[in-house]
Formats: structure tokens, C-alpha cells, sequence
């Protein structure tokens, strides 16, 4: 079979701020770049971002108060070199993205406005309404087509081309008609995104399924802190679609069925505005306690009737829309039904803060990139504070964009890929297609989220983490005899989930391994049996390698520490 190879410096792998942000730096410089993305850039997940981007830029603000709260918020996992790298530059990523013409909301002196988020000392959130991601990928996706990027939409990546500790490609096929083909450069960059689909209850768009992660994985590669995900507080009852902490940020109010104000209890001094663990913690043991509300009292209340109408139909007028939308409430006039969702994948592919990816705890990868979601550059450790996110998207895109322009000029060699280099990806796909099974994808994945949200959810335990091992186990079986019932090659989006789900199973085994070798509690990481931090053991990131056979193998690496030494944490 002839396929083609199509060769460029540098190839990037998804196309939402982190990957568009890379392709324009790298094409700025001159290099020829090659953005491949299973969706229209557009719809990447990056454009549902709501609430904001994090710059001390105030002057009651500054840097290392920035820095302090994201230790802090990453219980104290997060590597503090790439942690005020971020903080730093900062400021100047919100300046980078005004002059590329994104355009953000302004207070009433002019400056560009900042709202307050969760576990931050100060209004640190730079927004644009509540359509800040969409404002920002819009702009960066147009300025990375001004510099002569070639973005590939629709394509599907489902193979790295790897040897010798060098990166020299990946394996694609277009979803329109599946033909398949190699893109063969010096540089590889991932930065595909999260992988919070693995929940049933999730806040995800439907494309976030950690591809990527499992591709990795494969290579034998490691994958950093898999068992910390982020359950955000104000997922819509029922879908978990979100409502973004710019609700709490504006001043929404927490209610449990009794009418209390129950964040009084948890966190006495931030209230609703502790950080997102301890209010999704909240919000679940009141609903495991009995107190949700409804007929199954499986949620809780976010009243924000009290900032009337203005101020919501300007600074929420989208959250507003998707409460009548999913719920039929209206927040001008009624509290809104909210419980936690699973939001935010702080574990990935793990990276040194230029974004050079690790083969082991000592050595890099040649030629490999990662920045973004799916990348664990761990500047949020074991727990995220709200509106770091699309900095951290932004900015290391950015600066990996940079890495890799020093890097292809001091000579990254290219080494040209060979047709045979795409046989095990099509042997997978085939295998895949022609299978005649009984068993159908979406049930799978049905049972596989249901799992992960009831096993390895908010609250775990032993003994949920070993049902949820061995549910994945057996999925993994039951999935040699999928079958799909499509068979043609022209969008065939049967096939296309087929493999998204062979994604999903295999880095939801490293989620649920690192919960159970992590025998403490930190971050979002909430373990019954061990409740409290333990800085003895575990002040140190998870480093799992997936065998031929799907055992996993755990080391583990230090943590960068700097000017913050570990604390108790409280708010
Ligand atoms: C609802 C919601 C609201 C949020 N709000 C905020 C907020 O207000 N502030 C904040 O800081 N953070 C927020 N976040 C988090 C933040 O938006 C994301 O972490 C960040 O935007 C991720 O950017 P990214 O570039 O890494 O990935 P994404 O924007 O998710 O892009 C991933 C890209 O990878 C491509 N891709 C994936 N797999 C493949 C494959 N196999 N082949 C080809 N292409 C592939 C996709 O097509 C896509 O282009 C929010 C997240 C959600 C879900």
C-alpha cells in the first residue's frame, strides 16, 4: 500500500490554544508548521473556557502572590521552577494576546477588568465576558494562519513514530474518506487536551478523550500524576455541564436542602470561594449526607439571584443560557441545580518547563513536545486553581513554540520515516474494523465512565479502586470483541470512537493505578482511608509505564520545590 509522506519542521498535534499558540510562534520564525486536529480548530475545548486567565496585573497584585496561591492551590505537588516561569510571564501573555487583537472586558477606569476566582489573594482573572477561551482561540488561530501555518481539520492522529529515543512523525488519516499518512518532521509537538470523558459526570467536550496520553503510553513512555483530575463544584445536576467559577467568582451562594450555607462549615474564611477540591468535597458530602435537594437530592443550590439582572446579563449572560438550556431555570430568578463534575486532567505527558518530553525520571525524549492539557509540566500539582488553565495553555504553547525554534536551529536531525513505519497503527485500525464481535462501543463506554465516576470519583477507597481495576480489566477483554457496525471508510465516526474508547481504557488504568498507590490525600486526590497529606511518603509525582501486556509499572520523581516550603493548607 503506498502511503503518503508528508514532510514539515515541525508538526503540531491539536489545535487549541497551547497548539495554535506553538504554530504561530514557530511559523513566525520561519520554520514550516503542520497543525493536525480531529476538529475544526474552533471546537476545540479551549473555546468553552468561560471564566478567565490568571495575571497578577493589578497593582494591589503581584507575581509572587500569584506564585504563592498556585503552590499553595497545587497542594504543594506543583514544580515551583515552571510554577513562576508561568507566574512571571504572565503579565506579558495578556499584553501578547491584547496586541494580537483579542479583545477583554475593561472595569470602569479603562484597564482591562479582573475578577476573583477560587483560592487566589486578589481579582486575578482576566476575561472577556464569559466567552474569554472562544476570544482567545479566535484570535490566535488567525494569527497562526497570517504566518502560513497549514492547519489539517479532521484529521485523526492515532500513532507517534518512534525509535531510538527520537521522534520522527505521526501517523494520521483523514476523517473524511480514512486515507491514511505519515507526517514526518524534526519536531513533534502533542497538546491534544484533557481527558476528563473517562467520568460519566463530566464538564468535557466530547472530543477531550486523552488520545494522546494512550498513544504515549504505548511507546512505553511514561505518563506524570494520572490520578489527579479535577472535579470542578458547579457541574448542571444530572449532565455535569459547566458552570463556570466565574458564578462563585461574581458572588454566588452555596445551599444545601436545609436552606444552610454550608461552605461556613468547610471553609470559614473563603466560603464558596475556597479552592475547587474542598468546595467540590463540600458540595459531594452534603449530598452523600443526605442534604442534596430535589427528588433525589442529588444536588446542591448556587443562588445568584441576589446580583440581579444587569450584572448577570453582562458579566454571565452564557451560564444563564446554558442553566434555561440544560436545567429550564433561570438564575435571574431562581438558584440553579449544581453538583461536581469531573472538569480538569492535571496529570499527562510528562514535561521539563521548555516542554521537552521525558522518557524516564533522567532522560528526554529527542525531537518530542508537549504543552497544554495534556501535558503535566505540573504547574498545578495535585490541584488546579480556576483561570491558570488557559494561562498555562497560552503561555507554554507559546514558549514551547520557542523551545522548538532554538532547538530545529541548533539541528534536530530529520530522519525520513518509511511507509512501514504506519503498519502497526493500520494493523491496529484494521483490526478494529473487520472485528465481528458482539460487543458494542457506546454500552462499553457507558459502563467504563459510570465506573470511573462512582470508583474513582471525588471520594475513593481501596476497595472502589479495585472494582474500578478490575471493571477496566475485563472492558479491556469484552473490547477485543467490539464489533462496528459501519464498515465504510467515509466518516466513519463508529471507527473513529472504536479507538477513542481503546484511548479512554487505557489511560483510565493509569488514573485508577496512581489513586491506589497513592495512599494519602492531597489535592483533588481524596483517599477515606488516609484523609491527610503525607509529605513524608508521597511529596513526590507519580511517574507510571504501561507494559505490552497493560501492566502498569509506578517510579516516582521529585518535585521541584522553591522559595514555598510545604504547609498545612486551609481556607
Ligand atoms: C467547560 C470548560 C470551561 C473551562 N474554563 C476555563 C477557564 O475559564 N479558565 C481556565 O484557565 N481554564 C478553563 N478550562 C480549562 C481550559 O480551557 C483547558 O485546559 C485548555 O483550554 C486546554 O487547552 P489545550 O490547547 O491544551 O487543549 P484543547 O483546547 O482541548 O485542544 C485539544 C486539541 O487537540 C485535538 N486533538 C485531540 N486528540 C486528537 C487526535 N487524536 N488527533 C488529532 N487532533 C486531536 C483537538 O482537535 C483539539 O484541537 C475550562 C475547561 C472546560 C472543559
Amino acid at each position: 500500500m503506498s502511503i503518503p509522506i508528508h514532510k514539515y519542521d515541525v508538526v503540531i498535534v491539536g489545535a487549541g490554544l497551547a497548539g495554535c499558540a506553538a504554530a504561530r510562534e514557530a511559523a513566525h520564525a520561519g520554520l514550516s508548521v503542520c497543525v493536525l486536529t480531529k476538529l475544526h480548530p474552533l471546537r476545540s475545548h479551549s473555546g468553552a473556557a468561560q471564566g478567565g486567565i490568571n495575571a497578577a496585573l493589578s497593582e494591589e497584585d503581584t507575581v509572587e502572590l500569584h506564585e504563592f496561591d498556585t503552590v499553595k492551590g497545587s497542594d504543594y505537588l506543583g514544580d515551583q521552577d515552571a510554577i513562576k516561569l508561568m507566574c512571571e510571564k504572565a503579565p506579558e501573555t495578556i499584553r501578547w494576546a491584547e496586541r494580537m487583537g483579542a479583545v477583554f472586558s475593561r472595569n470602569d477606569e479603562g484597564k482591562i477588568a479582573q475578577r476573583p476566582f477560587g483560592g487566589q489573594s486578589k481579582p486575578r482573572a482576566c476575561y472577556a465576558k464569559d466567552r474569554t477561551g472562544l476570544t482567545l482561540l479566535q484570535t490566535i488561530y488567525e494569527q497562526a494562519h497570517r504566518d502560513g501555518v497549514d492547519f489539517k481539520d479532521e484529521y485523526y492522529v492515532s500513532d507517534l513514530i518512534y525509535e531510538n529515543g527520537k521522534v520522527n512523525g505521526v501517523f494520521a488519516f483523514d476523517l473524511i474518506d480514512s486515507k491514511p499518512m505519515i507526517f514526518n518532521a524534526r519536531a513533534v509537538m502533542f497538546a491534544t487536551g484533557g481527558y476528563g470523558r473517562a467520568f460519566r459526570i463530566n464538564s468535557n467536550a466530547h472530543a477531550n478523550t486523552g488520545d494522546a496520553l494512550s498513544i504515549v503510553a504505548r511507546h512505553g513512555l511514561p505518563l506524570e500524576d494520572m490520578e489527579f483530575v479535577q472535579f470542578h463544584p458547579t457541574g448542571i445536576a444530572g449532565s455535569g455541564v459547566l458552570i463556570s467559577e466565574a458564578a462563585r467568582g461574581e458572588g454566588g451562594i452555596l445551599y444545601n436542602s436545609k436552606g444552610e450555607r454550608f461552605m461556613e462549615k468547610y471553609a470559614p474564611n473563603k466560603l464558596e470561594l475556597a479552592s475547587r477540591d474542598v468546595v467540590s468535597r463540600a458540595i459531594t458530602k452534603e449530598i452523600l449526607e443526605g442534604r442534596g435537594c430535589g427528588e433525589n437530592k442529588d444536588h446542591v443550590l448556587i443562588d445568584l439571584t441576589h446580583l440581579g439582572e444587569e450584572i448577570i446579563m453582562t458579566r454571565l449572560p452564557e451560564l444563564r443560557d446554558l442553566a434555561i438550556t440544560f436545567l429550564g431555570q433561570d438564575m435571574i430568578k431562581e438558584p440553579i441545580s449544581i453538583a461536581a463534575t469531573a472538569h480538569y486532567s492535571m496529570g499527562g505527558i510528562p514535561v521539563n518547563k521548555d516542554g521537552h518530553v521525558r522518557k524516564n525520571t533522567k532522560e528526554f525524549v529527542e525531537g518530542f513536545y508537549a504543552a497544554g492539557e495534556c501535558s503535566c509540566v505540573s504547574v498545578h500539582g495535585a490541584n488546579r486553581l480556576g483561570a491558570n488553565s488557559v494561562l498555562e495553555a497560552l503561555f507554554f504553547g507559546r514558549h514551547v513554540g520557542q523551545t522548538i525554534v532554538e532547538d530545529v536551529k541548533r539541528g534536530i536531525a530529520f530522519k525520513d520515516a518509511k511507509v512501514t513505519d504506519a503498519t502497526p497503527a493500520l494493523e491496529r485500525i484494521e483490526s478494529i474494523r473487520t472485528s465481528s464481535g458482539n460487543e458494542k462501543v457506546p454500552a462499553l463506554r457507558e459502563e467504563l465512565q459510570q465506573g470511573m465516576t462512582d470508583n474513582a470519583g471525588v471520594f475513593r477507597t481501596e476497595k472502589s479502586l479495585l472494582v474500578q481495576q478490575e471493571n477496566i480489566k475485563k472492558l479491556k477483554e469484552r473490547f477485543k470483541n467490539v464489533r462496528i457496525d459501519d464498515k465504510s471508510k467515509i466518516y466513519n465516526t463508529d471507527l473513529q470512537e472504536a479507538i477513542e474508547f481503546s484511548h479512554m481504557l487505557d489511560y483510565s488504568s493509569f488514573i485508577v493505578d496512581g489513586a491506589i498507590h497513592r495512599k494519602e490525600s492531597r489535592g483533588a486526590h481524596y483517599r477515606e482511608e488516609y484523609q491527610t497529606r503525607d509529605d513524608e511518603n508521597f511529596l513526590k509525582h507519580t511517574m507510571a509505564y504501561m507494559d505490552k501486556d497493560g501492566n502498569i509499572k509506578t517510579e516516582y520523581m521529585d518535585v521541584v520545590m522553591g522559595y514555598f516550603e510545604p504547609q498545612e493548607r486551609t481556607y
